[in-house]
């Protein structure tokens, strides 16, 4: 972890006949890195209070991991897997979050569902090596995939319970990254930094606008080279969530298998779409509470799975607020819309780009 705090070198410049400092400018940073959730992360925060807010947004991070892992001894999610279907009691927050996800698994029909957990792990991601499972040991383990027999009372209140159904487990790598960012977003909100960037692997919010007064710009990694950039997105206010097979893969016999799971088949998702970004705006981040990075971060995911029609579609349809980057395997760059404004082309990058309507043509 590297913490530094600065204020900005006095480079003020007195017009007139007089030349050096005024009073010292209020561009306070303070930024902390860290690794949480199984990745790096940096939050960085501009002006007044920007110290104590990337320090709360640390520990707020840090916090979520401890209630959130799958491999973390007394998170309530291991306790969840090993309650062996009977009602174990979670924190009003943990069942808050399995709410939101049970609600984006029914809105994109089980694409995203957080019982894959057994299926995955049959795959060893959650363990060092990685091979590819039998697939009858596949199928079994299918059976018992599907969020709908997942248990929540108490919605968000002290007394919350969770049960799961027979040889489930669960599994919120799918979303908690996202989760993470509306906590951090909501930690920034409440000391009134006004300006400030964070990045949790993948999943970035920014806030306000760059100390200079200009747009926050954001890389679309380019999933077929590394360093590379598909676009950039110039944004304020926003997550920006990214889905891909080239974040986390294993290779067997020269083919790579990655960490994005198709419920339906039980094999790396083949939609065609090699990375997803959504984007949403930020809205009131609120402490405790699921927001637009949760819904991010499920859709990042659950559009992958889905593929190029399926997301598009399901765009259209505009049930919930989001635009989108796709990037297909065929070299094609979709943006929606509502970012035609706030997207740059990568001129070298080698693909074609396309703008997504409203409207199917
Ligand atoms: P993301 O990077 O947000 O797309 O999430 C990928 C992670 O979510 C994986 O490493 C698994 O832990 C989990 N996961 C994989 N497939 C799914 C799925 N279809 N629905 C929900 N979570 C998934
Ligand atoms: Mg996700």
């Amino acid at each position: 972890m590297k913490r530094f705090f600065a204020a900005a070198a006095c480079a003020a410049f007195l017009t007139g006949l007089t030349a050096g400092c005024g009073p010292a400018p209020a561009a306070e940073e303070a930024s902390v890195e860290f690794y949480a959730m199984d990745t790096a992360m940096t939050v960085t925060a501009y002006g007044p209070g920007a110290e104590a807010a990337a320090e709360q947004a640390q520990s707020a991070v840090n916090r979520l991991e401890s209630l959130l892992s799958r491999t973390r001894e007394g998170s309530d999610i291991s306790a969840v897997n090993s309650g062996a279907g009977a009602p174990v009691p979670v924190s009003g927050e943990t069942a808050g979050l399995l709410n939101a996800a049970w609600s984006f698994s029914h809105a994109t029909g089980g694409a995203f569902d957080v019982t894959i957990a057994p299926v995955a792990d049959a795959w060893g991601f959650t363990q060092a090596q990685q091979h590819v499972p039998a697939q009858d040991a596949l199928d079994a383990l299918l059976d018992a995939v599907d969020y709908q027999s997942v248990l929540v009372e108490g919605g968000s209140a002290a007394s919350a319970k969770v049960t799961l159904g027979a040889g489930q487990a669960i599994d919120l790598g799918g979303i908690a990254k996202g989760y993470a960012s509306d906590q951090v977003a909501a930690v920034l909100a409440e000391n009134n930094v006004g300006s400030a960037m964070a990045y949790l692997g993948g999943n970035v919010y920014v806030r306000g606008a760059k100390p200079d007064g200009t747009l926050w710009r954001i890389g679309v990694q380019d999933p077929q080279n590394a360093g590379g950039f598909a676009g950039i997105l110039s944004l304020t206010d926003s997550f920006a969530i990214t889905s891909g097979g080239y974040q986390r893969y294993f290779e067997q016999d020269g083919k790579p298998y990655h960490h994005i799971i198709d419920p339906k088949t039980g094999y790396p998702a083949s939609s065609g779409l090699i990375s997803v970004t959504v984007v949403a705006a930020g809205g009131e981040a609120a402490a405790g509470i699921p927001g637009s990075g949760t819904m991010c971060d499920a859709f990042s995911t659950a559009l992958y799975v889905l593929g190029e029609e399926a997301a598009i579609d399901f765009w259209r349809a505009g049930a919930y607020a989001f635009e989108m980057v796709l990037v297909t395997g065929d070299g094609r760059v979709l943006v929606s819309e509502g970012l035609s404004d706030s997207f740059e082309q990568e001129a070298d990058s080698g693909y074609t780009y396309e703008t997504i309507g409203r409207a199917a043509p």
